[in-house]
């Protein structure tokens, strides 16, 4: 028997074991969820590959997940027929961190002060692996590639800085494909061994894998035996033939064990929409997006006709927290199924546009090729066609958002991914008519509460022709600005744009309704109110006044007029008509330095 050969883990991950067990010990069964997680995700990784490697597949075992429990000693194996693992994997997959759920899970660690206190939350975080360890002394991973013609043993304990590797040479132990873990319990929680607690557990936390999971359950059939007839009942039946048959048999139950189907593997999308409850809906995405919080709205729908497929979208409730993200189209918050295949959640920007991308979901085509590759989703004209629906329907669903009854939904909303709308407005012309009535702004007639362009329409006076604004960088500041005197004393509303990018964004999208919009910093604003006669009089009384101005200050600035547009300040810098605004000047200045 070659020996085994021991191995230290990397710091980090002792310090991970730790503060998963200081963390969770209140709620240690999050660990099935985990194991189940990787074993799912195993069978994934094995059926994507196969697609293009049929030969991975040759041992012909079926892609499913057993969970045996055996109470008398206090163990339970989880067995998966999914890619396994190399030697070399084993030592890069459990003895370091560098992967995703368990990364999440330290960032939430050092962001929550009390994590200590918290555990319900990083309950819901993926810690991954390692987990085992809140309920065991010993843990046992017997794992075979279809890389590799071995199959090697991990195996580790509570409480140690090492671990060992070596081969599996036990004809009993082999395995054709796939990974077998089998969990050695710690004394108090050898509970978890109970068939049924088992059972219950996977239902919960299960629900939503796609592979079949199936758990050791003891079974009954009722069978009839034969009994000896009691010699006074004997007597009586003479009087009675018929009851006489029935008594001389008894029904008794027989057990036995055996391999009993736990979940429902029908993907949730590809249930009937009525069916399937909110409830339901938020559960999916918390496991699938590995969130703790319920999203904003969710919209399943299918498409027919040219191009089929079912998708379930999601607005998360809060924008992401790394702010690099708005610029990063890459967020694998979309997986792409292909006839309930899992082909990838790595896109950039084929499926939405980059402003899009904080919209999560599922999208499942029986239209693509199993075997989609990069080069295939950029090209294909199947793909442009999902991507239209797909974004059509995530405007749909944001605008149910702004439509809801509960003003605080799309108040949350516009906060966590307003920024993406108004780069939309700057990104894609094609959809201004979708965007624009998403916008929110102050106003100088709201100034708490934000308007949508639509309110703003509405409360435009009879002649009133255009949509007025100004930027600035506050509210407090466009309300002092004297460019509005005029416009408030002729009770005409005017929009505050206070953030960089909202005048970018009303720039691009020149017009709402039909209504222009209209800066009302910039020189010749008309609110209306010419009389050319008051107008030459005043240019031939101060006209000189003006002159003098414009001598003294020389190159600062273009020109000194004579204007109507105050009514209590006597002057205003404003910009010329083609010029940058104030705002649009200071932005450009922020973004060179
Ligand atoms: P995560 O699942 O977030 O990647 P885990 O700690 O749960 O982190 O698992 C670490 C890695 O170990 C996985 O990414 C995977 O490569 C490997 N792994 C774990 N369980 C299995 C399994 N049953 N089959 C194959 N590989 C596995
Ligand atoms: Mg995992």
């Amino acid at each position: 028997n070659p020996p085994a050969e021991k191995y230290e883990y990397q710091a980090e991950v002792s310090r991970l074991m730790d503060l998963i067990v200081n963390s969770l010990y209140s709620n240690k069964e999050v660990f099935l969820r985990e194991l189940i997680s990787n074993a799912s995700d195993a069978l994934d990784k094995l059926r994507f590959l196969s697609v293009t490697e049929a030969d991975l597949l040759k041992d012909a075992v079926d892609l499913d997940i057993r969970i045996h429990t055996d109470q008398d000693n206090g163990m339970i194996t989880i067995t998966d027929t999914g890619i396994g693992m190399t030697r070399q994997e084993l030592v890069d997959c459990l003895g370091t961190i560098a992967q995703s759920g368990t990364a999440k899970f330290l960032t939430a660690l050092k962001e929550s002060k009390d994590a200590g206190t918290d555990s319900n939350l990083i309950g819901q975080f993926g810690v991954g692996f390692y987990s085992s360890f809140l309920v065991s002394d010993r843990v046992v991973v017997s794992t075979k590639s279809p890389k590799s013609d071995k199959q090697y043993v991990w195996e580790g304990e509570s409480n140690s800085s090492s671990y060992t590797i070596r081969e599996e040479t036990d004809p009993e132990n082999l395995i054709p494909r796939g990974t077998r873990l089998t969990l050695y319990l710690k004394r108090d929680d050898k509970g978890f061994a109970h068939p049924e607690r088992i059972q219950r557990l996977v239902k919960n936390y299960s629900q939503f894998v796609s592979f079949p999971i199936y758990t050791w359950q003891e079974k009954g059939y009722t069978k009839e035996v034969e009994v000896d007839e009691d010699p006074a009942e004997a007597k009586k039946d003479e009087q009675d033939e018929k009851a006489e048959k029935k008594k001389k048999t008894k029904t008794v139950v027989e057990k036995y064990w055996d391999w009993e189907l736990t979940n429902e593997t029908k993907p949730i999308w590809l249930r009937n929409p009525k069916e399937v409850t909110t409830e339901e809906y938020n559960e999916f995405y918390k496991k699938t997006f590995n969130e703790y919080l319920e999203p904003l709205a969710s919209s399943h729908f299918t498409t027919e006709g040219e191009v089929e497929f079912r998708s379930i979208l999601y607005v998360p409730s809060i924008a992401p927290t790394n702010k690099d993200d708005i610029a990063n189209p890459k967020t694998k918050n979309i997986r792409l199924y292909v006839k309930r295949v899992f082909i990838s959640d790595d896109f950039d920007g084929e499926l939405f546009p980059r402003y899009l991308s904080f919209v999560k979901g599922v999208v499942d085509s029986n239209d693509l090729p199993l075997n989609v590759s990069r080069e295939i989703l950029q090209e294909s004209r199947i793909v442009r066609i999902m991507r239209k629906r797909l974004v059509r329907k995530a405007f749909d669903m944001i605008l149910g958002i702004s439509m809801s009854e509960n003003r605080d939904d799309y108040e949350k909303f516009w906060e966590n991914f307003g920024k993406y709308i108004k780069l939309g407005c700057i990104e894609d012309r094609e959809n201004h008519k979708r965007l624009a009535p998403l916008l929110r702004f102050f106003s100088s007639q709201s100034e708490e509460e934000m308007i949508s362009l639509d309110e703003y329409v509405e409360n435009m006076k009879p002649d009133q022709k255009d949509i007025y604004y100004i930027a600035a960088d506050s509210v407090t500041s466009a309300r002092n600005t004297p460019f509005l005197e005029k416009l408030l004393e002729k009770d005409l509303e005017v929009l505050y744009l206070v953030d960089p990018i909202d005048e970018v964004a009303i720039q691009n999208l020149k017009e709402f309704k039909e209504k222009n919009f209209v800066d009302i910093s910039k020189e010749d604003l008309d609110v209306g109110e010419k009389n050319e006669e008051k107008e030459k009089e005043m240019k031939q009384e101060f006209g000189q006044t003006c002159d003098w101005i414009k001598k003294r200050l020389g190159d600062k600035v273009a020109s000194v007029q004579i204007s109507n547009r105050l009514s209590t300040s006597p002057c205003v810098l404003v910009s010329g008509k083609f010029g940058w605004s104030a705002n649009m000047e200071r932005l450009m200045k922020a973004q060179t330095v």
